[in-house]
């Protein structure tokens, strides 16, 4: 197999992982980064940006991660498209294997892997995506003022979004697959207290419909029950706030995570438990999720990085 060094490996190519490549590129690390099967990442799945600093009129998506790469092109960041297959974090320089036919000799590494929302999995939500769809209600809400819109899920998220939706939406329904909510006790109230926040217990989503944009969604109620039937609302947006999968499989056996597999970092760095080993963006955030919270913190593990190369003489 092909084996290749270098001081600083960034795997990843989303907010964290270009701008950690900026930064790393600016101080000499000569970086290299792989983008994963998803270049750009998370927003290069929805339209327009609104809440980026420095872009006053927005900006799509792919057009903000274009100029993310090309500026962390602009200072040499060596961008290939490939995955990291598999890591040894046992070892240094760290191994990491290129889908299975390339071997990577890493001084330093930041992951920017990123999280992946869940989605229910029916063919509809791919057919409305960016026209009624989201996985995010503080991004995409905005889209949706003085409109009727739905979250679907019972978790502090949800309770979350719902709330933060009924502020600038006319309706909110909170869809909740059992009797109760999930969410811890203090944001279930809130949503009971808020008057334009209907609470739909023990339904489900069957389908969602619309001519060119979403118009609604057909729900069951009492599935599985003598109860059960079929009920419609009408909606312009659909919000799922059942989840995120952080993209950290492949590091489990050497980094310290959460229980849902978040990674953890020490206080207010980027520093994973393996010294030399740094996490940026989504893949170490369970609470903000944003872009410019991931860029932040690309910012931050770049610099964390340079300071661990430069103090281990690498
Ligand atoms: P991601 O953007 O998730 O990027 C992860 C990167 O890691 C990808 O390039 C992927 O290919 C790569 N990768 C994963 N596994 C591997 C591997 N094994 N090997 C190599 N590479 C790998 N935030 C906002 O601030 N404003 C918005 O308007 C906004 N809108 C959004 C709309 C939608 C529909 C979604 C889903 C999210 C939105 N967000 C928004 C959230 C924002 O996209 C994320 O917070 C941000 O992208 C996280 O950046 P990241 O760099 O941590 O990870
Ligand atoms: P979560 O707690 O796992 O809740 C997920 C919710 O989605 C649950 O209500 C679950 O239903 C529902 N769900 C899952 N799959 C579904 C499906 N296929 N169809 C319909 N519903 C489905 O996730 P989360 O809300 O994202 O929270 C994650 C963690 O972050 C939690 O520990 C949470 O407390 C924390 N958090 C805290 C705050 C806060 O304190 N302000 C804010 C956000 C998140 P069931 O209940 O039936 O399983």
């Amino acid at each position: 197999m092909e084996t290749e060094k270098t001081r600083c490996l960034i795997i990843g190519s989303g907010p964290a992982g270009f701008t950690a490549a900026i930064y790393a590129s600016r101080a000499n690390l000569s970086p290299l980064l792989y983008e994963g099967i998803q270049p750009g990442g998370q927003l290069t799945t929805t339209t327009e940006v609104e809440n980026f600093p420095g872009y006053p009129q927005g900006i799509t998506g792919v057009e903000m991660m274009d100029d993310l790469k090309a500026q962390a092109t602009r200072f040499g960041t060596d961008i290939r498209w490939g995955s990291v297959t598999k890591v040894d974090f046992s070892v240094r320089p760290f191994t990491v294997t290129i889908d299975e036919e390339k071997t990577i000799l890493a001084d330093s590494i930041i992951i920017a892997t990123g999280a992946t929302a869940k989605y229910l999995g029916m063919p509809d939500e791919a057919k409305y995506a960016g026209s009624g769809v989201s996985a995010c209600a503080t991004c995409d809400g905005f889209f949706y003022r003085k409109k009727d819109v739905a979250v679907v899920g019972g978790g502090d998220t949800a309770c979350e979004e719902a709330i933060f939706l009924s502020s600038i939406c006319n309706k909110v329904y909170l869809i909740v697959r059992r009797n109760e909510l999930r969410a811890s006790v203090v944001m279930q109230k809130r949503v009971l207290n808020t008057a334009n926040i209907e609470v739909l217990f023990e339904h489900q989503t069957k389908s969602l419909f619309g001519e060119k944009v979403l118009e609604g969604a057909t729900l069951w109620s009492k599935k599985g029950t003598a109860d059960e039937k079929e009920v419609n609302i009408k909606i312009d947006g659909f919000f799922l706030a059942i989840g995120h999968t952080p993209n950290t499989g492949i590091f489990k056996e050497y980094i310290s995570m959460d229980e849902v597999g978040y990674i953890k970092t020490l206080n207010t760095t980027t520093k994973t438990n393996i010294e030399g080993v740094f996490a940026a963006g989504d893949v170490a955030d369970p609470i903000y999720r944003q872009a410019i919270t991931s860029a932040g913190s690309g910012c931050k593990a770049a610099m964390d990085a340079e300071k661990y190369l430069h103090e281990n003489g690498l």
